[in-house]
């Protein structure tokens, strides 16, 4: 199999298997009841804490482990219900219908803008939006699902009050997650009923999974210290940019491939006169995994409403591809890619109408 959906979710690292198998047999005792196996327990989740504040260069107590992004999204937007509440089209559904629902005219404004968006990899620039944000005495929180541990992030030099982090974007479990939120911002805790994180998020530590965060950070910074994840796979991500405008006919990036403007490892492309989905299950067929715009709203039939709001054109969204690269691909899986693709394209830009 040729894996290229890792911004739908990362194939686990190895050390992370190993960190959490050990943390289930080790740290298994509920880390706030007031016993020794517990103060163990909560030793290694206050690691982890240190660990994630250092890789965004907040203070450890203002980190916030949740269920994964969706969470911290939501309990960003929560805390400003019925506020005014501003986001950028491009945001994941766990933003852009919680505002939706929770949205109202009472100020301070929150604004909600990604780091850098899912499906195409574009890195937003929300450097004065965040300067205009606080000269209105509003807050700014960025979803930094995908850039986290792909780009380097300093929420104090940026000015983020909130920002959202997932673990099984980086090679962690999935079901696991942070919130930072800068001291003193508004703070509204979404679950309820347990003191848990300083009453700030109810529910039993899940260890293990932190546990397994912490290994993925670990990961993350020893590649990033030889800069060795970025480069290979952005040559990776390139070279089949490449290829496929020269071997496809009809084919067309939605990703800007200059290092300033995307992510290292999302390529987006479109195919005149092909359907997404269709491509998708033919690669599958040949053991090639792909995603058409994000998994979350696979399926819905709707075009993707991150490509719809960069280009207003349904034919060109209704015919997008998203490759996603991680660590385990390798030249070989570009050169698998295009010895199916062109021939998958041309079949199915034959059985279309539509004139390529
Ligand atoms: N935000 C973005 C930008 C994402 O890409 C995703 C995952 N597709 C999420 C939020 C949701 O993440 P989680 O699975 O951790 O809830």
């Amino acid at each position: 199999m040729v894996y290229l959906d890792y911004a739908a979710t990362g194939v686990m690292l190895p050390e992370v298997v190993e960190a959490m198998r050990e943390a289930e047999l080790e740290f298994f005792a509920n880390p706030s009841a007031l016993h020794t196996p517990a103060h163990l327990a909560m030793n290694e989740i206050e690691k982890v804490r240190e660990k994630l504040a250092k890789m965004i260069n907040a203070e450890p107590e203002e980190i916030i482990f949740t269920s994964g992004a969706t969470e911290s999204n939501n309990t960003v937007i929560r805390t400003f219900e019925r506020h005014e509440i501003e986001t950028s089209p491009l945001e994941h559904h766990s933003i852009l219908e919680t505002a939706k629902i929770f949205r109202g005219e009472k100020k301070p404004k929150l604004y909600s803008y990604m780091f850098a968006n899912n499906e195409t990899g574009e890195l937003l620039d929300i450097k004065t939006l965040i300067e205009k944000a606080h000269t209105e005495g509003g807050y700014f929180h960025s979803d930094l699902t995908q850039a986290f541990g792909k780009v380097p992030i300093d929420v104090k030099e940026l000015g983020l009050d909130y920002a959202t982090i997932s673990a099984h974007k980086i090679g962690g479990p999935v079901g696991i997650g942070a919130l930072y939120v800068k001291k003193g911002a508004l703070f509204k805790p979404l679950l309820v009923g347990g003191n848990q994180e300083k009453g700030r998020r109810g529910g039993t530590y899940n260890t293990a999974a932190i546990i397994g965060l912490g290994a993925a950070i670990d990961e993350i910074f020893k590649k990033r210290a030889s800069s060795e994840y970025d480069t290979r796979v952005r040559a990776l991500r390139d070279e089949l940019a490449r290829r496929i405008l020269e071997e496809v006919k009809g084919s067309s990036l939605n990703t800007d491939l200059s290092p300033d403007k995307s992510l290292p490892n999302i390529l987006n492309v479109s195919f005149r006169a092909a359907e997404g989905e269709a491509i998708q299950l033919y690669l599958d067929a040949e053991g090639i995994i792909v995603s058409t715009g994000s998994a979350c709203a696979a399926g819905d039939g709707k075009p993707s409403h991150v490509l719809m709001a960069k280009t207003g054109d349904a034919e060109i969204a209704h015919s997008s591809i998203r490759f996603s690269f991680g660590v385990s691909n390798t030249k070989d899986d570009v050169e698998k890619v295009m010895e199916v693709l062109p021939g998958i394209i041309d079949k199915l830009q034959k059985m279309s109408t539509i004139e390529v």
